[in-house]
């Protein structure tokens, strides 16, 4: 060992010997911070924490021995440390990704109708199955049955935690032991392992395809059924589309086969909108009411796609069926809690005034805001952005396209505009963008954008909290430097 290393190794056993205790570090100001923020126990495992991680790293020692560590030094670490731990994980982020029912991000914003009604069925107690008429026990469903099939022109309705679970326990109970049909066209995957073939064996359904991918006609479905046919399943595919040679058979005419054979026609929808969007300048995208008025025996749709709602799962049709479905032991594992089903009641009956739906429901309002609009508050933020990102970005504002999302309407886009970051300069700029894009989700409210081709872009399309997004971005005013 040359003498130089040796007194390397001196001196960081002389720092690891001299390591304050846990009593001292207590006695620090910052721990009297921690104390008061968090309390003792937590404080005094963060102060441990801290200690052995300084302990650590004198050890594996770095070519300059570290200078006697400080009881302020090691109890500002354990506040710190706390800080970051007291942080939600749950976490609220500006969605600018141009995909405006995001899985990722949670989906639909909640009505502030729905929130009200959430908060008071999380504060207070409330008749959840509880009917206030007769004082006996009532039905947690009945809470929102009547809207639903006021919504829908169903004759009945029932709810559940998701769409994915509303497909499983449709399939349990009327195809468990049987067989359920289904066009080789509408074999999907859905994103997070909903899988079509999976969920039918999961519910106990002999899965019997049938067609081809591109192509599905009623001769094929008329073959396949039979005695052991549980139920002919049409599923809406929503997050791919086939183009060209392709026939598919509509639910109307699955519905005039099936019934000669008393069996029933489920219609799963996926987003299922409640209104038609043609009316905001989308494509027509089928609405449960329409499904229904199509005789569909059942039709399930979510709750948090384009009907902008909490997560949830509707079964809605035949009286006869949903009661089935209410008497499948299943459905007691999949029902939904108070706090959602106040929510559901609230947003639901926001599509009685469909012309202020707009200005009520959020996922509207970002699908239905004009692309004039969402440019102005680009041109406006524009220096702010330039600010926070510093000279190494141009940024301007921009057209775009933004999408709607949760495999609805895969194929439209929106006319949209962004705030685009474009690097000054070719050298480096994948890697630029790269520490742009992580600088803006370390933000205290983090912001999440997307690259594509290049540059940098912040779909404004659902930024609704200008002020929050200006506030969170000056904490990185002057800080070009933190990109560097
Ligand atoms: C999204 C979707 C589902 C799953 O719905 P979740 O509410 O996400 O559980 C099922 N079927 C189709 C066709 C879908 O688009």
């Amino acid at each position: 060992m040359t003498a130089r290393l040796k007194g390397h190794a001196e001196a960081r056993g002389a720092a690891l010997r001299r390591l304050p205790s846990v009593d001292d570090v207590l006695k620090a100001d910052a721990a009297a911070v921690a104390i008061d923020r968090f309390g003792r126990t937590a404080t005094v495992a963060a102060v441990r924490a801290a200690l052995a991680e300084t302990r650590a790293a004198l050890r594996v020692g770095g070519d300059t021995p570290e200078p006697g560590v400080s009881s302020a030094r090691v109890a500002e670490a354990a506040l710190a440390r706390l800080v970051t731990d007291a942080r939600p994980a749950v976490r609220p982020v500006f969605n600018l990704t141009g995909v405006v029912l995001h899985t990722n991000l949670g989906r639909a914003v909640l009505a502030e109708a729905a929130i009200e009604a959430a908060v008071t069925a999380m504060r207070r107690t409330i008749a959840l199955e509880f009917d206030l008429t007769t004082g006996k026990r009532g039905e947690r469903d009945g809470l929102v049955r009547d809207l639903l099939c006021e919504l829908t022109g169903a004759e009945d309705a029932t709810v559940v935690n998701n769409n994915a679970a509303a497909v499983l326990l449709v399939l349990n109970t009327l195809a468990k032991g049987r067989e359920a049909i289904v066009s080789r066209g509408e074999l999907i995957e859905i994103g997070g392992a909903f899988r079509m073939p999976d969920i039918m064996a999961r519910a106990g359904a002999k899965l019997v395809e049938v067609g081809t991918t591109n192509r599905t006609h009623p001769t094929d479905y008329a073959a396949a059924l039979n005695a052991r046919t549980g139920l002919v399943l049409k599923v809406h595919t929503s997050n791919y589309r086939i183009e060209g040679f392709t026939s598919a058979v509509p639910a109307r005419d699955l519905v005039a086969l099936a019934r000669d054979k008393n069996v029933p026609v489920v219609d799963d929808l996926g987003s299922g909108t409640l209104i038609d969007l043609a009316r905001f300048g989308l494509a027509h995208e089928p609405t449960v009411a329409e499904a229904v008025a199509a005789g569909a025996d059942l039709v399930t749709f979510s709750g948090d796609k384009l009907l902008g709602g909490p997560q949830a799962g509707f079964v809605v049709g035949r009286r006869d069926l949903i009661q089935k479905i209410n008497r499948n032991p299943m459905k007691r594992a999949l029902r939904v809690d108070k706090i959602r089903l106040a929510a559901i009641e609230a947003t639901l009956k926001l599509y009685r005034d469909p012309d202020r739906l707009v200005e009520t429901l959020p996922t509207l309002r970002h699908l239905a805001r004009p692309q004039a609009d969402i440019l102005a508050q680009a041109q406006r933020l524009v220096p702010a952005l330039a600010a926070a990102l510093g000279d190494e970005f141009e940024v301007t504002a921009d057209a775009c396209a933004s999408r709607i999302g949760s495999g609805a309407l895969p194929q439209e886009t929106l006319s949209s505009g962004a705030l685009v970051a474009r690097p000054r300069t070719e050298r480096g700029a994948g890697r630029a963008l790269e520490r742009a894009a992580k600088t803006l989700r370390d933000l205290p409210v983090p912001v999440i954008g997307r690259i594509a081709d290049g540059v940098l872009v912040l779909d404004l399309r659902c930024l609704d909290d200008e002020a929050g997004f200006l506030t969170t971005l000056a904490s990185l005013r002057g800080g070009a430097d933190a990109l560097a």
